[in-house]
């Protein structure tokens, strides 16, 4: 099988399992217990909280761990907006993934929040200068994802952030996406909020970290016994954490690298879908995009179809985002970008890893250009 979901999870690194075995056998305490077992516990998690510290240059004291993507970005809207008293009004993007979008609803529902959604161009970017409009005196938040997860079109955080700042609102951004294929300097990007997911980068599932600047405050949103400097509570998931702080480190010291040669043969791959299948669109920016993601609209075709046929013969890709697959909605972001409902559902998405090869991506075209000029009629390029 050729596996090019990588947006949707990826495996766990051999050697991010090999630093967390210890923590799932012998060293197995809570890192809240007095005895050896917790002290070796508390000093894993330290250790590991340092080293996701280090990667996104902050201080050890604002990373919050947390059970994974979802729960960051709710953390950082709902937990901070709730705890901001100078207004009630969040800019977002339609764009961004569900648990921004969901999060932004709930404080509009239940606590009176007024949510303005800045529209994206075609190539799903986000216009700053439209966004500085948006800001008022009473604007808590600003959530911008850094880069989409369909369409991997990269957004002007450090821009954005500084409108935002100049107001005095606060800046969250969804790095789930964009973690270990971006820079993620929280003091270069100037944002006060930034979510990552473990396994998006070869942790596991089930793990996160929410980087909150110091002084900020925020409402919990989970209750109990005040881990985590009562931010999140929760017994610490420790091989998690652990397992993040690696694969943290070890994509960001492969990425001055491994950024711009994936780039390159996802470029090579655009190219050869773009010639040789038939009708193919490229959804989201040219240039403005995550290095490993590669997406289109084979009109004519259905993405599931397309998705299903692929898979037959071997390549596992996906018809939009993970969430979406299975709906018969079309894909929101697809949708705010301008793309008509009928084009949005032949969206099929790729995106690859560090050990995607350029054989595993002429095979695709292979395989691709034959089941689109199946599924929608149009004759193949190579035929
Ligand atoms: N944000 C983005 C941009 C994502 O792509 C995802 C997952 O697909 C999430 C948030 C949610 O992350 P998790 O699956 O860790 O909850």
């Amino acid at each position: 099988m050729i596996y090019l979901d990588n947006a949707a999870t990826s495996p766990v690194r051999r050697a991010v399992l090999e630093r967390m075995w210890p923590y799932l056998t012998e060293e197995f305490g809570n890192p809240s217990s007095t005895h050896e077992y917790g002290r070796q516990a508390a000093l894993a998690l330290t250790h590991a909280r340092e080293r996701v510290a280090r990667v996104l240059g902050c201080r050890a004291a604002e990373v919050v761990f947390t059970s994974g993507g979802t729960e960051s970005d709710n953390l950082a809207i709902i937990g901070v907006s709730l705890a901001t008293p100078r207004g009630r009004h969040i800019v977002t993007t339609p764009i961004e993934h569900e648990a921004v979008i969901e999060s932004c609803s709930y404080l509009q529902r239940q606590h009176g929040f007024e949510v303005t959604m800045v529209d994206v161009d075609t190539d799903g970017l986000v216009d700053a200068d439209e966004l500085g409009r948006a800001l008022r005196p009473d604007t808590t938040l600003v959530s911008v994802m850094y880069a989409n997860n369909e369409v991997g079109t990269v957004q002007p955080i450090r821009r954005i952030a500084a409108l935002a700042g100049a107001v005095g609102a606060r800046m969250h951004t969804d790095a789930v996406q964009a973690a270990g294929w971006l820079p993620l300097d929280v003091a270069a990007l100037g944002v006060d909020a930034l979510a990552i997911s473990g396994h998006k980068l070869g942790a596991p599932k089930g793990i996160g970290a929410l980087y909150l600047r110091r002084g900020m405050s925020v409402e919990a949103t989970l209750h109990g016994g005040g881990q985590e400097r009562g931010r999140r509570s929760g017994t610490e998931n420790v091989p998690g954490a652990v397992g993040l702080a690696e694969a943290l480190e070890l994509a960001e010291a492969a990425r001055p690298g491994s950024a711009d040669r994936i780039a390159e043969l996802r470029n090579a791959f655009i190219d050869r879908v773009l010639a040789e299948v038939p009708g193919a669109r490229l959804t989201g920016h040219h240039r403005l995009r995550l290095p490993a993601n590669a997406s289109f609209c084979f009109p004519g075709t259905s993405g599931e179809a397309v998705l299903l046929d692929l898979e037959r013969r071997g390549i596992i890709c996906s018809s939009g985002s993970a969430c979406a697959a299975g709906s018969d909605e079309p894909s929101h972001v697809l949708v705010a970008m301008g793309l008509d409902a009928e084009l949005a559902q032949t969206a099929v998405r790729f995106t690859l890893s560090e050990t995607t090869t350029a054989d595993d991506l002429a095979a695709t075209v292979a395989a691709l250009a034959d089941s689109v000029a199946g599924l929608s009629g149009h004759p193949s390029a190579a035929s």
